[in-house]
């Protein structure tokens, strides 16, 4: 990926690079000339200066999406011609990956080892829609009516706002923007302010794989100054927001008050739960790849550990041995685990939970401080009752709380009594409990035996407070069709009324 302007991406000013907006397959510095800084969090430093959209910043790239979606080359091509585009993309991803690392890393901190894994696999979700774009189809209904033929059409929305959170920028991208385009919508993007440029660097490559402009616009900014204007915005049809709930749930209150539709992915407290006869090595490995990886900084992080009594010494000492293990530290040394928090904002969040959990007596059984301020170390507290902060909140950090129990009904119980629903980890080699558990879980995505999961092909997304509608497989597409009625009336005239 070349410098496409200087004015924009690309200029080097002490360091710091400076990116525009990507409006029809350019780059585009905000109306009104502003910029913000994003912040590298290896070092607290600006890296960036990003353009700082406002509403008319929005309309550009709203109108611009909206004229893509009705009249460019896009709504010509076939659903084949569709697929072959995002299978290229798929593609582009792969020659690009390096690229797309690097920028990724420098701006929310994920190490480089972990992200090459996870944008490699990313290009799975373009391959699977790709695939998928032609084999959209509707039914033949077999109406109740005589001389009548009723058939559907599964038709796209328009202009989807897709909107996005920090912790996994271009691959929660894919999730939406994948099954939006095989749809045959046009998308707008809004990533979050703390990790921005990757989404700007990559819409690159649609232009490279062919799409025409504006099929995928991105308007950047600070959330506040942007997401109102968007979800209100009277051409966007469709909104699908990933990020916390509190966020979540003022978008979703504003698109129902313009009846827009809105998919909403939103936050996780979920449970790793242990019993007895669970294989403790495997589990010691999921429960820390579950809360450790990322830093804790991922939705469907494991961070309630319910261990049946019998177990829970053996299984915790597994568990600290491995995440002390771990290498946290600067993310572009190859020799890193977990790279440091994205933002100041969620460190400070993370050491006020670490705080509430020690005033609330539970036990610290691995919690060291780091000097520098930026980076959290894997944390482990024991002890933590139903009603602790710890247990009902949402930390986005390796923070890991433990809780014993000494039956299968307790289990489930306890997994149940928190606000969120996202998913659930049971570790047993009894199969019938196994399902048993699995069907009582109230969450969107149950592992049995393993952890953190996620495929182009397997629908995700929350129960309760953790989101509204699903991501990925044919679920996820569905989120972006919209079905039409069609009636045909096969009687003809009437015999004899002259129209023959
Ligand atoms: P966030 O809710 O702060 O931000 C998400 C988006 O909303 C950003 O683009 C931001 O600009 C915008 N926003 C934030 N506050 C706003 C406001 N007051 N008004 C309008 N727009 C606003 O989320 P985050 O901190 O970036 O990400 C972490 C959260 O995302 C966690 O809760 C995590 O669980 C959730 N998440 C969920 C999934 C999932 O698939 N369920 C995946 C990843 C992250």
């Amino acid at each position: 990926m070349q410098t496409h302007d200087t004015q924009t991406h690309g200029t080097q000013t002490h360091g710091t690079q400076t990116f525009g907006m990507r409006i029809g397959g350019a780059w585009v510095p905000a109306a009104d000339g502003g910029t913000f800084d994003s912040l590298d969090p290896a070092t607290g430093n600006p890296w960036a200066a990003i353009a700082r959209g406002s509403a008319a910043d929005v309309d550009a790239a709203v109108r611009d999406a909206d004229a893509a979606f009705r009249s460019s080359g896009w709504p010509t091509l076939t659903a084949t011609d569709r697929g072959v585009l995002l299978t290229r993309l798929a593609d582009l991803v792969l020659e690009h990956l390096e690229e797309l690392v690097e920028v990724e890393s420098r701006d929310n901190g994920k190490s480089r080892k972990e992200l090459r894994t996870s944008l490699r696999t990313m290009a799975g979700w373009y391959r699977y829609y790709g695939g998928m774009a032609d084999k959209v189809q509707g039914e033949v209904i077999p109406v109740d009516r005589a001389a009548s033929l009723n058939y559907t059409v599964l038709e796209p929305y328009g202009v989807v706002a897709a909107i996005l959170p920090w912790n996994s920028p271009l691959r929660l991208a894919a999730w939406k923007v994948a099954p939006a385009l095989a749809a045959g919508n046009a998308v707008v993007l809004k990533p979050s302010e703390h990790a921005s440029a990757s989404n700007l660097v990559f819409n690159e490559l649609f232009t490279k794989a062919g799409f025409p402009p504006g099929v995928v616009n991105v308007v950047t900014g600070l959330g506040p100054e942007v997401v109102p204007d968007l979800v209100a915005h009277p051409l966007v049809r469709k909104v699908s927001f990933t990020g916390g709930v509190g966020a979540g749930r003022l978008v979703g209150e504003l698109a129902a008050r313009h009846l827009t539709p809105c998919t909403l992915e939103l936050g996780g407290k979920s449970p790793q739960i242990v019993f007895a006869d669970a294989d403790l090595d495997r589990a010691a490995d999921g429960i820390c790849a579950g809360v450790f990886a990322s830093g804790g900084q991922t939705c469907l992080a494991g961070s309630r550990l319910l261990v049946h009594a019998a177990v829970h010494d053996a299984l915790l000492a597994r568990i600290t041995e491995r995440a002390a293990r771990l290498r946290v530290g600067d993310p572009a040394d190859p020799a890193t685990d977990v790279g440091p928090v994205a933002t100041a904002t969620q460190y400070a969040a993370i050491q006020e939970h670490i705080e509430a959990a020690r005033a609330s007596g539970a036990v610290a059984v691995l919690d060291e401080p780091d000097a520098t301020g930026r980076f959290a170390l894997p944390t482990v507290f024991d002890g933590v009752g139903r009603h602790d902060r710890l247990f009902q909140e949402e930390v986005f950090g390796p923070v890991l709380a433990v809780t014993s129990f000494d039956t299968e009904d307790e289990a489930v119980e306890l997994a149940n009594d928190v606000p969120f629903g996202l998913a659930a980890g049971v570790w047993t080699r009894d199969l019938a409990r196994a399902h048993r558990v699995a069907g009582r879980v109230e969450a969107g995505t149950v592992w049995i035996n393993t952890y953190r999961n996620t495929v182009p092909q397997s629908p995700f997304g929350g129960y309760k407070a953790s989101g509204v509608g699903r991501e990925s497989g044919f679920d996820g597409i569905r989120e972006y069709l919209r079905t039409k009625s069609v009636w045909v009336d096969l009687a003809g005239p009437a015999e004899g009324s002259g129209n023959a």
